[in-house]
């Protein structure tokens, strides 16, 4: 579990949050409907350029939003945050990262259209049987020729 009073910067950026499943659950998301889903990680790719940047989003993920306005709010209730990677960044990179963390290996779509509401990309939720490294991540990234100078990572150790 992420450490208690863990600060992230208040730059705009993208982010991935991974969340923990103990057991398989029931979730419903807004106009998506319903699914079943399997106990595992789930790993959302999300930005943050709203006011207070990653700071303000991060956070409304770790507690968990009182209002449900994203996919991910509704998933977030049943499942607990385990780690967070992040780049402050000038312009939004989520649809790549989504792109690429797609098309990791022992990483699988979750939920078609999840978070992907107003972009074309498959879905913004993957799924994993156990967390991924967040170097594994960045040498992912790396390939698909982004920049990962100012990635990090919280919640696990490297
Ligand atoms: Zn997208």
């Amino acid at each position: 579990m992420l450490e208690k009073g863990v600060d992230f910067p208040p730059d705009p950026g993208s982010y991935v949050l991974a969340l923990i499943a103990v057991e398989p659950f029931r979730l419903r998301a807004g106009a998506l409907g319903e699914r079943l889903l399997d106990a595992g990680v789930y790993l959302y790719v999300g930005s943050a350029f709203g006011p207070g940047g990653l700071r303000a989003r991060l956070s409304r993920h770790w507690s968990g939003a009182q209002r449900l306005r994203w996919h991910v709010d509704y998933l977030r209730r049943q499942t607990h945050p385990v780690a967070a990677w992040y780049q402050p960044q000038a312009q939004p990179m989520e649809h790549v990262w989504a792109r690429v963390l797609g098309a990791g290996r022992g990483i699988a779509p979750a939920w078609p259209g999840f978070g992907a509401s107003d972009c074309r990309c498959a879905t913004h939720l993957f799924y994993a049987s156990e967390l991924p490294s967040p170097g594994a991540f960045r040498a992912r990234l790396g390939r698909a020729g982004c920049d990962t100078g100012g990635l990090r990572a919280r919640g696990t150790a490297k």
